[in-house]
Formats: structure tokens, sequence, C-alpha cells
């Protein structure tokens, strides 16, 4: 990557807060391997500056990505939005094309990402529980639904924000259902568990599902994800379960994101080398 100069071309994460990310580090990699002009910088944006900054940026010729909390308000601000933007409600990509700008969410291609290299293949035909109903879910169940599973089964602390998700997806291609009990789930089997809730994120946070619950699951993912993995992947493994944290879904949703900037492949490796190690 040459140094910034006159023509480098301004790719900007928007969110409040911002300090934390981790796409800085992967995607300033990713145009270092890549050999791009361009420079990926995080910008804290609250509610009035946030629309100002994103249309300034796009006309600029820059780009970016949107975080909490202003990601669904991204998807009203784009003019194109994909279809992934327009089944979740939710912008986390943005880009300017022939003088439009464009929105995706690849947060849906970063779950997909996850599951298959979790999976090691797409969770057709699967039975799935889905823990959470907030954005994260909803990316996770437009991902889960395009692999075309056969089954979700969604909890959430908040039942009706769950009811609000189901019926967001009514006529899907696959059976939908609430569960407000986890402890009714004893003994059910699943080929996949979703943990799409942020617990996890706290140190001290409870697990997303109660410890002692007998579940019988194929393979655990958690979207949370936290430095020595989160207590929830060391649990399940600790339980002979296959399982793995949100690193993965972070670095696929960012190696999508650089492919709309910059149309062309994302240096996936470079991106996974840049990341701090694993404890
Ligand atoms: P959100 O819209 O705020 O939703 C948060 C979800 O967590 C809701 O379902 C909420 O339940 C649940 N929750 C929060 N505190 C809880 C608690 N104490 N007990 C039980 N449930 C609780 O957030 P989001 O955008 O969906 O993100 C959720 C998590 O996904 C984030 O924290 C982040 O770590 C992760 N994420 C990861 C990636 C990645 O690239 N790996 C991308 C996006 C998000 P209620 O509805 O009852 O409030």
């Amino acid at each position: 990557m040459p140094l910034p100069s006159a023509t480098t071309r301004l790719i900007a994460l928007l969110g409040d807060p911002v300090a934390h990310s981790l796409s800085p580090t992967f995607q300033n990699a990713a145009l270092r391997a890549a050999g791009l002009d361009g420079v990926y910088v995080a910008l804290r944006s609250d509610a009035d500056a946030f629309a100002a900054l994103l249309h300034g940026i796009a006309a600029a010729g820059g780009a970016g990505n949107v975080t909490l909390p202003h990601k669904e308000r991204a998807a009203h601000l784009v003019h194109c939005p994909t279809d992934a933007v327009r089944r979740t409600g939710a912008c986390n990509t943005f880009w300017l094309h022939k003088g439009r700008l464009h929105g995706d969410n690849t947060d849906v291609h970063g779950v997909a990402s996850a599951v298959s290299a979790l999976l090691g293949q797409p969770a057709h035909g699967a039975r799935v529980l889905l823990l959470g109903a907030g954005g994260a879910a909803r990316a996770a169940l437009c991902a889960l639904l395009d692999q075309g599973v056969a089954e979700v089964v969604i909890h959430n602390r908040t039942p009706a924000r769950a009811a609000e998700l189901v019926r967001a997806f009514e006529g899907a291609n696959a059976k939908l259902s609430l569960l407000n009990r986890p402890e009714r789930l004893a003994a059910s089997p699943f080929d996949l568990i979703v943990n799409a809730t942020s617990l996890g994120l706290r140190a001290g946070d409870a697990l997303p599902l109660p410890a002692d619950l007998a579940l019988r699951a194929g393979a655990g993912l958690d979207l949370v994800y936290a430095p020595n993995e989160t207590a929830w992947v060391r649990h399940l493994r600790g339980r002979g379960i296959p399982a793995a944290d949100g690193l993965e879904m972070l670095l696929r949703q960012g190696a999508a994101a650089f492919e709309r900037w910059w149309d062309c492949a994302a240096p996936l490796e470079a991106m996974r080398a840049a990341l701090p190690p694993r404890l």
C-alpha cells in the first residue's frame, strides 16, 4: 500500500463506539497485500453526524462500513440496497457506483461463510436453534434460510422481538418456530446452535443457554468473539461439540465488503494474518 497521498481513497467505518474495532487492522492489511491506494479509518459518528459523513465520504469517491447504532438508518439512506439489505432492514457496507449510493449487508455473507466453515458444508436441511432476535439474529436467519435449512427454532429474552422476527420471515421456505423457555429443549437434537445475543461480550456474562441443559447439538456458532474465544465456545468444546466464535464471520463480512469497494477478490489470508493471535 503506498503512503496516503492526494489520490488515496478513503474507506471509513462509521459507528459509535468504533475504537474497539478490528476492521481497520485487517482492512489496511488487505489494502497493503493488494497494493491498492486506499486507507481504512474508524470515525466515531453520532446520530447527527452520521448521514452527512456517509454522503460526504461517498461523494468524495470513498466508501465504508456502518456499525452500531446506524445500520438500520443506513438501509434507508442508500439508493440501491441489495436483497440482503431489504430482507434484514440493515446496511453495513456502502459505496458509490455511477453516482448512486449502493448498500449491502455483508453480515449475511459473513454468517453463511462461518456456518459453512464450521460444518464443512452449508447447513442445507439442518435443524437450527437461533438465540437472539436483534440485527445479528436477523442476518443469521437470512443466511440460514439461503442455505436451505429445514427448521429454525428461535429463542430470545424478549419473546415479542422473536415473534416479530418470525413474522418478518413469514412464507420462508423453512419451518420457523418460537421457544420461550429453553428448559423445554432438554434432549432436543439440533444440527447447529447459533448465538446471536450479545451475551459473551463482557467477562462474567451468563452463557446464552443454561450450562446444565442436556441439549444435543452437532455444532455451535457464536457470533460474539473474544480474545480467548467466548466462554460458550469453550463450554461446547468441553462437551465434545465443534464450535467457533464470531471472528471468522467478522473476517468474512469484511472480505465481502472489500470486494464491493474494490471490485477484486479480497486477500483473505493476509486479512486473517493481521488479526491479533488467539490466546
Ligand atoms: P442487538 O440488535 O442489540 O441485539 C442484542 C440481542 O442480544 C437481543 O436478542 C437481546 O435480547 C440479546 N441480549 C442482550 N443482552 C442479553 C441478556 N443479558 N440476556 C439475554 N439476551 C440478551 O445486537 P446485534 O446487532 O444483534 O448483535 C448481537 C451480537 O452479535 C453483538 O453483541 C456482537 O457481538 C455480535 N455480532 C458479531 C458480528 C461479527 O462480525 N462477528 C457482527 C454483528 C454482530 P432482547 O431482544 O431481549 O434485548
